[in-house]
């Protein structure tokens, strides 16, 4: 009797979603799965965050509905993160905002930049919500493949100048999901300088800017020589800080870019529960060392499930950062035939390449979220239906 509206039709169904029922119809069955497949972090959120969270919720003024850009506060421990981390000074006024979470801020950004007709250029395989949001303002997603002989690095060369005219916004997500590729100074450098030709602003994702191995430290692209007339980036403190359900994130950079996403959410919504400001404050400034723990953790996770992975002839890499392992599906399987053999077969849930657009196609996602014994696990079942 309702028609869904023309711009919800024109959406892939949310592949996470679609993800969980499988999952739920295996457990209903009474299979032990091993979720390798949603990216959302295992450990707890550490006490001291915790503690302050619950401080601040018995404070009655806290009930009351927070300002719309974010305190002053959680935005001050944000820029004064920027540049401890990355050495990028902001002005916490005009040059940072809190977000409802990352996801947040994506998905609302086309409705500041974006007319019909214009284009958005999106990386693919890539996070959902960079075409969703998109089609939701009206513009034209073009895909830029993240290909394995590029490392995973989109070919601006290979973008056509008239596309390059129509484009507002370009989505950049560096450590990257799904592959874990990181970029270097000299790929953000040829990002900015395109955008600076071409007026396209730069959204750099970067949810996973701390969860790096073996010492390696991700940059900003703000730190980058003329990165500010063009780019922001989105930081959120789900992934960090095992804290995905507080959903509180921020985005850093260029001003007016910074204000026109301010002005569609003061349309929107009305601000984060200043608990979980306070929350997060204490989860910036003070719990790095929590961080370092997690990602000693991870690490441990990658070598276990790495090492597994190649021994059972699997061409798989190990990851720089982020939480995932990427590989190539073996000879025989599209991804989405690979993903229901493991599920089906040995109870493990993992995410099918497709899922982040046609590119990802003859590959697989697996997250380091469940522990080391569950890896362990996960492996012996798989060495039963692929040896
Ligand atoms: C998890 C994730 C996000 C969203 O994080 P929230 O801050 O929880 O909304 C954004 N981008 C990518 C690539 C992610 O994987």
């Amino acid at each position: 009797m309702f028609r869904l509206a023309d711009r919800l039709t024109q959406l892939p169904p949310y592949l996470f979603a679609k993800l969980d029922i499988m999952k739920q119809e295996a457990r209903a069955k009474g299979v032990d799965i091993i979720d390798l497949g949603v990216g959302d972090p295992d450990m707890p959120t550490p006490k001291p965050i915790i503690d302050r969270l619950y401080k601040a919720a018995q404070d009655a003024e806290n009930h009351r509905y927070p300002s719309y850009e974010g305190m002053l506060q959680f935005r001050q421990a944000a820029a004064n993160w920027c540049e401890r981390r990355f050495g990028v000074k902001l002005d916490p006024q005009s040059e940072v905002l809190s977000l409802i979470g990352s996801k947040e801020g994506i998905a609302h950004i086309p409705l500041a930049f974006v007319n019909p007709g214009d284009v958005v250029l999106a990386p693919n395989p890539g996070y959902p919500v960079y075409h969703a949001s998109t089609v939701l303002a009206g513009g034209e997603t073009y895909t830029m493949p993240l290909l394995k002989e590029n490392n995973y690095l989109p070919d601006f060369s290979a973008i056509d100048e008239q596309v390059l005219k129509r484009a507002k916004i370009m989505f950049l997500n560096y450590p990257n999901n799904p592959t874990a590729a990181v970029a270097d100074e000299q790929f953000f450098q040829s990002a900015i300088l395109l955008a600076h030709k071409y007026n396209i602003i730069i959204c750099h994702d970067a949810a996973y800017s701390e969860i790096a191995y073996d010492g390696y430290k991700v940059p900003s692209i703000l730190q980058y020589e003329g990165a500010r007339e063009v780019a922001i980036e989105f930081h959120s403190l789900s992934k960090t800080f095992n804290m995905t359900g507080g959903r509180i994130g921020f985005a850093v950079g260029n001003k007016e870019v910074i204000g026109g996403l301010g002005k569609v959410k003061t349309n929107i919504d009305s601000g984060i529960f200043q608990a979980i400001q306070y929350a997060g404050i204490e989860a910036i400034e003070n719990q790095a060392a929590a961080v370092d723990a997690s990602i000693a953790i991870y690490q441990e996770r990658r070598d276990v499930l790495v090492a597994g992975l190649q021994k059972l002839g699997l061409n798989v890499e190990k990851p720089k950062a982020a939480f995932y392992v990427w590989f190539e599906v073996p000879e025989g399987y599209d991804s989405a035939e690979f993903t229901a053999k493991l599920l089906q077969e040995t109870g493990i849930m993992t995410t099918p390449g497709v899922g982040f657009g046609e590119y990802g196609e003859g590959y697989v996602r697996m997250t380091l979220t469940v522990n080391v014994d569950r890896l362990r696990e996960a492996i012996g079942r798989l060495e039963t239906v692929l040896t």
